[in-house]
Order: structure tokens, then sequence, then C-alpha cells
């Protein structure tokens, strides 16, 4: 595998509400939108980028930005693009349920990584699976003086342990991987070692973000808009699962439901990359019964 370098670069930096920065992932594989989040007292930076170069780059700039004001960092969830720079940091705080997958699974993704070989493999090359100073239980608000952002764990999703940061004074949303702009949905489902993802918990997460009308939402990768960003996602997931559950009692083996699932999709949606994905996302909503019965608590609490 050739994937191109994911680097992150700092300058292309844009304003999407008051001091609020989004260094953007210019549609490069591996590389995640990251927030720089400031209140009069504290800057809280999301998501680190791939590797400690990456990750001391996003610091620097973050110290630039924050001059003099304290630096906090959260990830979005464990996956390495997000998290696997953040012991570059001073004060890296997530959920409960995220710092259990860091633990529990980081070091089988850094070793899955690793294995992509060429320059993701020596961006990781000095990495050990980070480990969070502050564990939060529930949903979290971080006052950075003059501003609180909320780090909401949704539940299982994306990953067992997502989590959204929400900035309530600017209406903005940053979603990790729980949406993407312009590609199929990331579905890490890995049998056997890694069938953490759920489409049906995922498409109800996305319902409870929907209905909480945020006006900015920032995706784990692709381009910054509003709600639809979140729409949009959330209405893919609903053709998935239904163009996969209206194959899946037929005679077909799953090789032939993903075929016609795939070329269904590909057919609505020609432009968007990540088709890989479609395969997985099948094979998750196969081994998914209705009806969802799981807990969203984290959208009743403000
Ligand atoms: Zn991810």
């Amino acid at each position: 595998m050739n994937l191109p370098d994911p680097v992150v670069h700092t300058s292309g930096a844009v304003e999407v509400a008051p001091d609020v920065l989004v260094i953007p992932n210019e549609h490069v594989g591996l590389v995640p939108n990251i927030g720089i989040i400031g209140g009069t007292e504290a800057v809280l930076v999301v998501d680190t980028g791939l590797g400690h170069t990456n990750a001391s780059a996003v610091r620097a700039f973050a110290e630039e930005v924050a001059r003099g004001r304290r630096v906090h960092l959260t990830t979005t969830h464990f996956h390495p693009e997000h998290a696997f720079g953040a012991s570059v940091f001073e004060h890296y705080v997530v959920n409960r349920a995220q710092a259990e997958d860091l633990r529990r699974k980081g070091s089988g993704y850094l070793e899955m990584f690793r294995g992509f070989g060429g320059a993701v493999a020596q961006r990781l090359a000095d990495v050990e699976v980070p480990v969070p100073d502050e564990v939060a239980d529930g949903v979290h608000a971080l006052d950075l003086g003059g501003r609180t952002v909320v780090l909401r764990p949704t539940g299982r999703g994306h990953t067992l342990g997502d989590q959204v940061v929400e900035v309530p004074d600017a209406g903005v949303l940053f979603t990790g991987d729980l949406a993407e702009t312009g590609q199929f949905a990331i579905f890490p489902w890995f049998p056997p070692h890694d069938t953490d993802v759920s489409g049906l918990a995922w498409i109800a997460v996305l319902d409870g973000l929907i209905a909480r009308e945020p006006r900015v939402v920032v995706p784990g990768h692709g381009s910054v808009g509003g709600v639809e960003v979140v729409r949009g996602v959330r209405d893919y997931l609903g053709e998935l699962r239904d163009e996969t559950w209206r194959r899946r009692d037929s005679a077909a083996g799953l090789e032939e439901i993903v075929a016609e699932v795939r070329a269904v999709l590909v057919e609505r949606h020609p432009e968007w990359t990540g088709r890989e994905w479609i395969e997985p996302g099948v094979g998750c909503l196969c081994a998914e019964q209705p009806p969802f019965d799981g807990v969203l608590d984290s959208f009743s609490v403000d």
C-alpha cells in the first residue's frame, strides 16, 4: 500500500466562528480536521493528526494562537490519525469509553497502521499508544474562561468511545468520524478483531446530533458546513441499512449482497471517495438486528 504522506498543514487554518479555528484536512486520507477553540484563559485542541511530528506542529500553532493561555487537548475518538500524537501535549482529557478504547485496542491499531508502510509507518515509528492525563465520566463541561466547551460522549457509533465537542455559544459541533463529507462513511468493521462499530447506533447518534441543530459542523474528514453535513451522513447510513436489509434474507451470499449494494450506492453517489468502506458497512449491518435498543443517555444531559 502506498498512501500519501498524511501531513497536517497548520498554515491552512481558517476561523469558522469567533476564536474557533479549523486546520482543514485538505481532503488528504489519514489527515483529520483539527480544531482550536479559545476562551479567555485556555485553548482546547481537538485531535492531533498522525504521529508526533504532526502533533508538535499542531501544538506549536495552538501555542501561537493561545499567546500564554493554557493549551488542553481532547480527541474525538481513539483512531491513530485523530489521537496518536497526544503525548506531545501537556493535558489530554477524554471520556471514559475512549480511554478504554485506547487501552484495549490502541496497540492493535498502531500495528495495523504501521502495516500500511511508507510515510504512515514512518510517522508512527516513535509513537506509543497515548494515555490520557484526565478521564471524564459522562458529559464534561470544560471552562476555557468566558466560554464553556462540552465534551459529549455519544455512546457507540463509529467507535465505542466517540465523543463530540460542542461550542454552544457559537453553535459549533466537532463530530470526529461520525461524519465525513464527499466520501462513504468509514466503517471500522474488522471481524474478528474489531466489531465495535454499529450502523444502527450510529444512525441514532446522528439523529440526536441533528436535533441539537448545530450551526457549524466540523466533520472528521472533509468540508466544514452546517447541519446538512450530519444529515447527509444520516441519509447515507439509512440507504446503506435499507439496501443491505432488503437483500440479507435472500439466498444470496454476503459477497453477492455486497456487490449489489455497492453498485446501487456508487450509482447514487458517483463523486464520493472511499468506496472500500461500503463492504465493511454491509458486513456490519448484516450482523445487526432491528430494533436498535441502545441507550443514548448523553443526549438527555445539557
Ligand atoms: Zn475514525
